[in-house]
């Protein structure tokens, strides 16, 4: 039934997350969050009367939600992966807005405020062993150079391999006098086994946190740094690209315009479903991003 659901309404999903303000409650540029998914924001240099911009999106959730709140409306998704759909799960939005909050949790891993990427992967095993199948690894689709392949039976596993991604990330944006939040970080899992029918499945579940949005002021990086901004520019706007193709139903999509993309394919357009978290800092310095995330995110949705 949830399937069907799902068909009805289309294939892709976004939600938008309001992370809790560092600042006064004054100088926030949320206004309403409407449970049909609605969202208003104020113009913080406008007046009253033309500041407020709508927003609309298949759930919003604010700055009170929980990380159970929003794996329960994720959990579904997880469920179809062992039903032999492919799902990709991204998180996008300025850094700081809270992408890695929701894909993995806070910092330093403790087991409070588990994110995404642990309740789902503890789903997808607690399934497996029900039904004593094998959530399995092979090379097939694997299309990064350096991305390695790694046999798993349990969420530690997946835990130990996360924290390793995590330390390889940090060494590499050092070497760059530069933070995570200019990479993707892309965990994928490989599901083998039979369905409840028993005919045999293979599908798999992307589980990304995008690279910080933010346009990079060209006036204030050169060199390896502009080059590495404009490619995430590039990725991420090939994204936007290849979801809104899909979303319009073209006989062209444009995979092949990013590595991003190509490395998502399988799991975005055809049988796939995809959900978007857009991540929304709600202070009123981060008002300019936060608009262009949404529009973003309303582009993305806009089925
Ligand atoms: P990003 O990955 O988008 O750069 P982070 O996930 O690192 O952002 O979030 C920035 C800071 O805000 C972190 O300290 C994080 O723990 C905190 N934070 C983000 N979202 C939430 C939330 N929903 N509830 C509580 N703290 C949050
Ligand atoms: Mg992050």
């Amino acid at each position: 039934l949830y399937n069907m659901v799902q068909d009805l309404k289309g294939n892709i999903r976004v939600y938008c997350r309001i992370r809790p303000s560092f600042q006064a409650e004054s100088e926030n540029v949320v206004d309403f969050i409407g449970e049909d998914g609605s969202l208003f924001i104020l113009d913080p240099t406008k007046t009253l009367k033309d500041s407020r911009k709508l927003f609309q999106f298949n759930r919003v959730f604010g700055p009170t939600a929980g990380q159970d709140e929003v794996y329960k409306d994720t959990q579904s998704l997880i469920r179809s992966v062992m039903d032999g759909y492919n799902v990709c799960i991204f998180a996008y939005g300025q850094t700081g807005s809270g992408k890695t909050h929701t894909m993995s949790g806070p910092p330093g891993g403790t087991s409070k405020d588990l994110g995404i990427n642990y309740l789902a992967l503890n789903d997808l095993f607690q399934m497996s062993n029900e039904r004593e199948d094998i959530i399995n690894c092979n090379d097939d689709g694997l299309s990064l150079p350096d991305a390695t392949l790694r046999p798993v039976n349990s969420t530690t596993d997946v835990m130990i391999l996360m924290k390793l991604g995590e330390v390889n990330r940090a060494v590499s944006s050092t070497a760059l006098n530069n933070s995570s939040s200019r990479s993707h970080s892309v965990l994928t899992v490989h599901v083998h086994g039979k369905d409840t029918s028993g005919s045999s499945i293979r599908s798999c579940l992307h589980l990304v946190d995008l690279a910080g949005s933010e346009r990079v002021d060209k006036s204030e990086v050169t060199g390896e740094r502009l080059k590495e901004a404009q490619s995430i520019n590039k990725s991420l706007s090939c994204l936007g690209d290849v979801i809104t193709a899909l979303a319009q139903r073209n006989s062209h999509i444009p995979y092949r315009n990013s590595k991003l993309t190509l490395l998502l394919q399988d799991s975005l357009g055809g049988h796939a479903k995809t959900l978007m978290f857009a991540h929304v800092s709600p202070e009123a310095d981060s008002f300019g991003e936060t608009v262009s995330t949404l529009k973003f995110a309303q582009r993305v949705s806009s089925v």
